[in-house]
């Protein structure tokens, strides 16, 4: 796998795919810089070389339509403040303007070149486009996982006209190597948890990580399809009838992989989808008809706890209760303290895939996991054993 540490960019110019999707407030101020941080080591390492950088991006759903209000212009002050030098921006990704500026770039300097997303071409994969991309550049580096799941034009076909000259930024290393960590070379116990609404969303990657776990802890709404097939009473609680038989097949499948399964045995019922809802702790397959079950209860949150002490390798995908309600809540957050003192103890703990990611910044969880991923969609694709383009390109 190459890396950035493979080239020495003295005198390069570098052509780096970042992801800078920066949230933007009605001033089209930056209003959260992570992703301009994350990218920040890759930008540094090119510039201390003695080398200079061309960053590329999309920001938001232009749909191929120039559009002001989605222009990077506006992130130049945020990148310029993030990295301690001051960006040169270019009013368009390809063309005249862009061949200029890129001629008289020197070392040390980064241009910031105009939304991708205006041009369809981008999202479309356009080989000439790509091409006109490429002569951006001696080196690409592609530091954007969270678009590395899309064939794009700049995250995966413009790698073609660099054959030998193409590597990861440090982000994107990161990302792919926490994912092998669990995903293949994770100390065993392996434990994967599992959470959210429905087993729909979820079933492709319990599949895959079947043959990679030691435990699978299931958790959330994809709980009650699981117990309603086994024949228990799910009362009001969301239920996918028409996965039951999926379900079943799940749970034979890891019989046979000698995968153990943890369900929780209680849960917390309300009597309406409501933070101020009445609520009881019942046996999980007794939920009463009115009552659903919207958090993991205390016994379960026990059971799960012990399972993810002894675990050497987890990964958390997903809520095991409507953690956006402060009634509900409690289960996740226990969550995150049993892989917080996990971590302590020395387990590999990768949290991905979309909400999960927003419960652990939310309760403050960020910095006691050892690698939370930055790309939702992506993430969850690498989970369900899915070769992403933008990866293979830099690899082929
Ligand atoms: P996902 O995007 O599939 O990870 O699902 C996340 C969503 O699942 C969150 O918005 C949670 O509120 C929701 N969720 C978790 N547990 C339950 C539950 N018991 N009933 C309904 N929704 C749930």
């Amino acid at each position: 796998m190459k890396t950035l540490e493979d080239f020495n960019f003295e005198d390069k110019k570098a052509l780096i795919r970042v992801d800078f999707n920066v949230p933007l407030d009605a001033e089209f101020k930056v209003t959260d810089t992570s992703r301009i941080d994350a990218a920040k080591p890759t930008i540094l390492k090119v510039l201390e070389d003695g080398g200079s950088a061309v960053l590329m991006s999309h920001l938001g759903r232009p749909k191929g339509q120039r559009n002001a209000d989605l222009s990077l212009k506006h992130i130049c002050n945020a990148v310029s403040d993030s990295i301690g030098v001051q960006v040169k921006f270019v009013e368009d990704c390809v063309g005249e303007k862009v061949d200029e500026a890129y001629a008289s770039l020197q070392s040390g300097e980064i241009l910031l070149l105009e939304n991708l997303r205006f041009y369809d071409e981008e999202t479309t994969g356009d080989a000439a486009f790509a091409e006109q991309l490429s002569n951006y550049g001696d080196v690409y580096v592609n530091d954007a996982f969270g678009t590395a799941h899309r064939a794009h034009a700049s995250t995966t076909i413009v790698a073609n006209y660099f054959e030998g000259n193409k590597c990861f930024g440090y982000l994107l290393a990161k990302e792919i190597k926490a994912i092998e960590r669990v995903m293949q070379t994770g100390e065993k116990p392996v434990t994967a948890i599992l959470g959210g609404a429905k087993v729909s969303s979820k079933i492709t990657i319990i599949e895959n990580i079947l043959d990679k776990v030691d435990h699978l802890i299931i958790g959330g709404g994809m709980t009650y399809t699981f117990i309603k097939a086994q024949g228990g009473q799910v009362g009001d609680s969301i239920c996918e009838d028409d996965k039951m038989e999926l379900a079943l097949d799940i749970l034979k499948q890891a019989k046979e992989k000698g995968v153990e399964v943890h369900i929780p045995v209680d849960v917390l019922a309300a009597d309406d989808f409501d933070n101020n809802a009445k609520t009881q702790v019942v046996a999980v397959d007794s939920i009463p008809e009115g009552w659903q079950g919207l958090d993991a209860g205390p016994q379960t949150l026990h059971n799960f706890k012990e399972v993810i002490l002894k675990s050497k390798t987890i990964l958390w995908n997903g809520p095991v209760g409507v953690f956006e309600m402060e009634s509900f809540a409690k289960g996740t957050i226990a969550i995150g303290n049993a892989i917080d003192e996990a971590t302590q103890n020395g387990a590999f703990s990768l949290v991905g895939g979309g909400d999960s990611v927003a419960a652990v910044k939310q309760f403050g969880f960020e910095d006691k996991v050892s690698y939370v991923s930055t790309g939702g969609g992506a993430m969850l694709e690498s989970l369900e054993g899915k070769t992403l383009p933008g990866i293979a390109a830099i690899l082929g």
